[in-house]
């Protein structure tokens, strides 16, 4: 577990947190992928913690039909890329977080493991470089050129392979775009967790980069997420969890987990007025257009 993910959970108080896991919704009729999560990061309380086989079931048995497990240090990357090879409802993201970067900056580690993050973008299973991109709210200005200069690797990495490039972008929307526009953005780019207005939704848009929504589009105080929901073209929409994080209202502050997609999809056709599953359907073809096919026959792994 990164502590840079930790200390970006931001969500509930930490005091009296529910652990246990919110129950599942009711199943979606046409099926959608979770573009990003994170299954190794152990949440649910002390005995609540899930196998990842038992999150897929889960997600499985209300329509979730696959996830991209997204890596954020080596070591999560080399796991994610691991479990992808031998589970058809996996595909797998590599790379270093750009909290991470300046830390192993510091150490002089920094080239070594993107070394090895271009060497498991080699594999077939791994679709997508990410999350990479810049976060201004965990990092200050000290760290900014480590950060940037991962970044501007990672992206080069997603273009040499042919990958599809997962951006993480906290309070730093103008200069994640800039080193876009600056270096060449990869055919198929995609912001996760997207956290901007109607403006930055416009000029995504016109670039053709996708825009992930999670559970902080359910929030109450989202209202200028829905906005850019409303103003992205369907065509470029995607769906997350970004678990365990941003659990969707109505329960916020308890573990995310694959299997409450549903919510945050439905949430998403009611702000939009349309179907859940005319919605899903577009969803689940724009993921399968950015990652490729799934190969989602699930299977029994036993070891
Ligand atoms: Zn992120
Ligand atoms: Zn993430």
């Amino acid at each position: 577990m990164t502590d840079a993910h930790l200390r970006s959970r931001g969500d509930g108080d930490g005091s009296n947190r529910d652990l246990t896991y919110p129950p599942l919704p009711e199943a979606l009729v046409v099926p959608v992928y979770d573009n990003h999560t994170h299954m190794e990061i152990a949440d649910g309380g002390p005995d609540g913690a899930l196998d990842y086989r038992e999150h897929l079931d889960r997600a499985s048995s209300v329509g979730v039909r696959g996830v991209v497990q997204v890596g954020t240090d080596l070591a999560t990357s080399q796991w994610s890329a691991a479990i992808a090879a031998r589970e058809p409802r996996v595909l797998a993201a590599v790379a270093l977080h750009p909290n991470e970067a300046p830390l192993l900056a510091e150490q002089g580690l920094l080239d070594e493991h993107l070394a090895g993050i271009e060497a498991l973008a080699a594999l077939p299973r791994v679709r997508a470089i990410g999350e990479t991109g810049l976060d201004f709210f965990r990092t200050g200005d000290d760290g900014r050129d480590a950060q940037v200069r991962s970044f501007e690797e990672h992206i080069r990495i997603a273009k040499e392979h042919d990958l599809a490039l997962t951006i993480h972008d906290r309070d730093a929307h103008d200069a994640v775009v800039e080193v876009l526009d600056r270096v060449g953005a990869p055919e198929k780019t995609v912001f996760h967790c997207f956290s901007g207005g109607p403006d930055l939704a416009r000029l995504c848009s016109e670039r053709g980069w996708y825009m992930s929504f999670a559970g902080t589009v359910t929030f109450k105080n989202a209202a200028l997420l829905r906005e850019a929901l409303e103003v992205a073209p369907r065509r470029l929409l995607m769906v997350e969890t970004d678990a365990p994080y941003l659990t969707p209202t109505p329960y916020r502050g308890r573990p995310n987990a694959p299997y409450l997609i549903p919510l945050t999809l439905r949430s998403m056709a009611d702000t939009l007025g349309t179907d859940p599953s005319m919605l899903a359907a577009q969803i689940a073809s724009n993921t399968e257009l950015v990652y490729g096919a799934w190969d989602a026959e699930p299977v029994t792994v036993d070891e």
